[in-house]
């Protein structure tokens, strides 16, 4: 299965402003792909719809295959495993006394114990070069680590696919390069929503245009770039 397909999703707030009229997305395994597109778009409203934070709009979700119906509660936890989403500020995901403690919070919530939580941690914390800082308090340490260590906290749940939000915001330019590096080198599916256009060129070799709530560009980061 597809790490990620999404087919004719359409979702209203109650409001009544339309943000997403009929979207359809499919992400293979391994795949790094961007989301771009200006404020307003329907990026948030799209990835909150991936681990069923929204719904009751149109159309359907599927994570590995599995699909996102909030009415399974058990079918909604494995979602939650399989979709890891890192927010814009690390400071809303860090928030236990040690760096290791954070990591090790979301599979332990699943009931991984021992020595395989051990592994978990200590190779979520490798993955992103943060295993020196394991028992720091995750405050102590920089803006740019401690968004590393928001990434280990949703590495350490074995996702499915792992989606960033505004990864390269407020990183000064060794951060940034150091993150660029921790991404290139996953072998994780990824999914980018950045304005960042330089780091999607980099990262993601595919990139979706969202606008008005329509995908209006699906394809190679570099050639949709060059066509602005
Ligand atoms: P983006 O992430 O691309 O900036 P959003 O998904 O946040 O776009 O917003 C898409 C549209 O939905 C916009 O018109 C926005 O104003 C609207 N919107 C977002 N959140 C809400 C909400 N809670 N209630 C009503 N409208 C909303
Ligand atoms: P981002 O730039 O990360 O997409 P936004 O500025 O679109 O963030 O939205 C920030 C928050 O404000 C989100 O939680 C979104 O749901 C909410 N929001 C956006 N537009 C509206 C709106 N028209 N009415 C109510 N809430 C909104």
């Amino acid at each position: 299965a597809a790490s990620l397909e999404i087919k004719g999703l359409a979702y209203a707030y109650p409001d009544g402003t339309q943000a997403l009229y009929g979207v359809d997305v499919t992400i293979g395994r391994g795949e790094r792909v961007a989301l771009l597109g200006p404020n307003g778009a329907g990026k948030t409203t799209l990835v909150l719809h991936l681990n069923g934070i929204l719904y009751g709009g149109l159309g359907s979700v599927h994570v590995g295959g599995l699909a996102v119906d909030p009415k399974d509660k058990q079918g909604l936890r494995e979602i939650r495993r399989r979709v890891g989403i890192v927010f814009q500020d690390p400071d809303d995901q860090l928030f236990m006394p040690t760096v290791r403690e954070d990591v090790a919070f979301g599979p332990a919530n699943l009931g991984v114990r021992g020595a395989e939580l051990d592994r978990r941690v200590a190779g979520a914390l490798s993955r992103v070069g943060m295993q020196d800082v394991a028992d720091r308090p995750p405050q102590h340490l920089s803006f740019g680590q401690r968004r590393r260590v928001a990434v280990a906290t949703v590495l350490a749940m074995e996702p499915e696919i792992l989606v960033l939000d505004e990864p390269s915001s407020n990183l000064d330019p060794a951060s940034r390069r150091e993150l660029a590096e921790i991404l290139l080198g996953l072998d994780v599916t990824v999914l980018m929503v950045t304005h960042d256009l330089p780091y999607a060129a980099e990262l993601c070799p595919r990139s979706l245009i969202l606008s008005g709530g329509v995908i209006v560009a699906d394809g190679p980061t570099l050639e949709l770039l060059s066509d602005e």
